[in-house]
């Protein structure tokens, strides 16, 4: 019975056995990548889409949190009345950020401010 061996897989062979001589014992070398994850702020973010695996300048979708309540809650106990207390809605900068992949549209994360 005569074994074929397709070239690939003879250089597979002969380097596990190659392998297998010098590192016996020794645990599988660890996959490392190095990922630059930029912390998610309030600015959009160049970050890895772990769905479709690409470096992207996330989207940021601006939207009212538990912070801009809680200013609009202290503007109205300061005086701020007949809707002044309302500017902190109309206020990226108060609101919550969240992130999202301009390529899938998939949620990479949300940043609050509380
Ligand atoms: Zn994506």
């Amino acid at each position: 019975m005569k074994l074929s061996v397709r070239p690939e897989q003879r250089y597979f062979f002969e380097n596990r056995r190659r392998h297998s001589s010098c590192c016996r014992g020794k645990p599988p070398p660890a996959f490392s990548a190095s990922i630059t994850v930029s912390p998610l702020g309030e600015n959009p973010a160049q970050i890895m889409c772990p769905k479709c695996h690409r470096t992207v300048l996330s989207e940021v979708e601006y939207s009212s949190g538990l912070f801009t309540y809680l200013f609009c809650g202290g503007l109205f106990l300061c005086g701020f009345v007949f809707g002044c207390c309302l500017i902190p809605f109309c206020v990226d900068r108060l609101k919550d950020a969240k992130h999202t992949c301009p390529t899938c549209k998939t949620v990479l994360g949300v940043y609050r401010r509380l």
